[in-house]
C-alpha cells in the first residue's frame, strides 16, 4: 500500500461492534476485569487505550517503523527518549536543535547527570570528533530551524553505529510524508505531532517510533511508569490529521516553493532559505533523503530590524505566531519570537539575524499569500 491508502486505513478497521467507519474517541480511564487478576487487553488507560492504540499503529507505519508510542507533547516524547539513557552517558546533539529541546537538555537534564555536546552535524566529522567513551546518544534535527540547514542522516548513522549510540532523530519539520529517518539509518523518530501530523493548530501531541524492539519495549515500560499520554480526544484528532497529511503536505510543499522563488525575486529580500530552492548548498543530500521541502521558509531582509519588525504587522493572510505545521500560514521573527531564549551572541554566531523571517507556510490559495507579502513589502 502506498502512503496515502496507509495514512487513511492503518489501525483504522471499522469498529467490530458498531461498524463505525471512523474509530470511536474511548474516552475512558478503565475496563472491566473478568475475574481479579484476569485482564483483558486493557486494563487502565495510561497504560494502553483503543483510540491511541489506533493512532500508534499509524504513527508506526507512515513512519517506516514497527511500533509507535503517542506522547502527550513533543516535549514528552523527546524527555522519555532521552530517559532511555543513565547517569553519566553522553549525548552528542545538533547545534541548533528546537530551543525546547535544548532547555530540556540543558537546564533539567544535565541536573540528573547526563552530558551534552553540541556540534554542528551538517560536518559529520564534527560529530565523529565528539564521540566518547560514554556517548549513547546522538540527537539531530533535518532540516534545521529556522535556517534550514540539511544533515546527512546516513552519514551520521554509521557514526553512531560504530560508537554503540543511538540515533535520535526529530523528524517534525518534514513529516512522515517527506522524510523517513529509520530507514537511513536511525533508530528512533521523534515527532511534535502538534505540527503537520495534526496539522490543523488544534491539539498538542508527541510521537516516538522504532523498528527496535528493545528500545520499544523501554520506551512503553517508561511511558508508563512516568505517565506522558495523551488523551483519546487528542489521539482521535491526530488520526485525522494524518489521513490528510499527503494532500496538505503536498499542497504546503507547491505553496511554499512558489513563495521561495517569489521571495527570492524580491528586491527587500536579501536572502531565501528553503531546502527547495536550486542555490541550497546541499542539494545532494536533499535529493538523497528526502521526497519534497516541505513547507517552512526563512527569510532575511534588507534593512534593519524595525524593517522586519514591521513587515509583520502589515500582512493580513499570514497570522503572527509561533508554531507551524497548521493549514493556515504563519510568521514570525525569531529573534524576539521562537529564538528569543538563545543569547543574541549565540544566535548571530549560528547565522540567526536580527533581520531574520521565519514563515510556515499553508495550504490557503498562494495567490492569496503571495499578493498578502506583496502588500507587505510595498508598506514598509
Ligand atoms: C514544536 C517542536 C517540538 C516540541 O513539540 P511540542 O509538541 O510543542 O512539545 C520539538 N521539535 C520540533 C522540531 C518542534 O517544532
Amino acid at each position: 500500500m502506498k502512503f496515502a491508502t496507509k495514512a487513511i486505513h492503518v489501525g483504522q478497521d471499522p469498529d467490530p461492534a458498531t461498524g463505525s467507519v471512523t474509530i470511536p474517541v474511548y474516552l475512558t480511564s478503565t475496563y472491566q476485569q473478568a475475574e481479579p487478576g484476569r485482564e483483558g487487553k486493557y486494563v487502565y488507560s495510561r497504560t494502553a487505550n483503543p483510540t491511541r492504540d489506533a493512532l500508534e499503529k499509524s504513527l508506526a507505519v507512515i513512519e517506516g517503523g514497527r511500533y509507535g508510542l503517542a506522547f502527550s507533547s513533543g516535549m514528552a516524547a523527546t524527555t522519555t527518549v532521552l530517559m532511555l539513557l543513565e547517569k553519566g552517558d553522553h549525548v552528542i546533539a545538533g547545534d541548533d536543535i528546537y530551543g525546547g529541546t535544548y532547555r530540556l537538555f540543558e537546564q533539567v537534564l544535565r541536573k540528573y547527570g547526563l552530558q551534552f555536546t553540541y556540534v554542528d552535524p551538517r560536518y559529520p566529522d564534527n560529530v565523529e570528533n565528539a564521540v566518547r567513551k560514554n556517548t549513547r546518544m546522538i540527537w539531530i534535527e533535518t532540516p534545521t530551524n529556522p535556517l534550514m540547514r540539511v544533515v546527512d542522516i546516513k552519514r551520521i548513522s554509521r557514526i553512531s553505529k560504530k560508537a554503540h549510540a543511538l540515533l535520535v532523530v526529530d523528524n517534525t519539520f518534514m513529516s512522515p510524508y517527506f522524510q523517513n529517518p529509520l530507514n537511513q539509518g536511525a533508530d528512533i523518530v521523534v515527532h511534535s505531532t502538534t505540527k503537520y501530523l495534526g496539522g490543523h493548530s488544534d491539539l498538542i501531541g508527541g510521537a516516538a517510533i522504532t523498528s527496535n524492539r528493545e528500545v520499544q519495549d523501554r520506551l512503553k515500560f517508561l511511558q508508563n511508569a512516568t505517565g506522558p499520554v495523551p488523551g483519546p480526544l487528542d489521539c482521535f484528532l491526530v488520526l485525522r490529521g494524518i489521513k490528510t497529511l499527503a494532500i496538505r503536505m503536498e499542497c504546503h510543499n507547491e505553496n511554499a516553493k512558489l513563495i521561495s522563488e517569489y521571495l527570492s525575486k524580491q528586491p527587500k529580500v536579501e536572502q531565501v532559505y528553503y531546502p527547495g530552492l536550486p542555490d541550497h548548498p546541499q542539494k545532494e543530500i536533499v535529493k538523497r533523503q528526502m521526497r519534497g521541502y516541505g513547507g517552512m521558509i526563512s527569510f532575511e531582509l534588507k534593512g534593519n530590524l524595525n524593517q522586519s519588525k514591521k513587515l509583520l504587522t502589515k500582512l493580513r493572510v499570514f497570522t503572527l505566531a509561533e508554531s507551524l505545521g497548521g493549514v493556515e500560514s504563519l510568521i514570525e521573527h525569531p529573534a524576539s519570537m521562537t529564538h528569543a531564549s538563545v543569547p543574541r551572541e549565540r544566535r548571530i554566531e549560528k547565522g540567526i539575524k536580527d533581520n531574520l523571517i521565519r514563515v510556515s507556510v499553508g495550504i490557503e490559495d498562494c495567490e492569496d499569500l503571495i499578493d498578502d507579502l506583496q502588500t507587505g513589502f510595498k508598506a514598509i
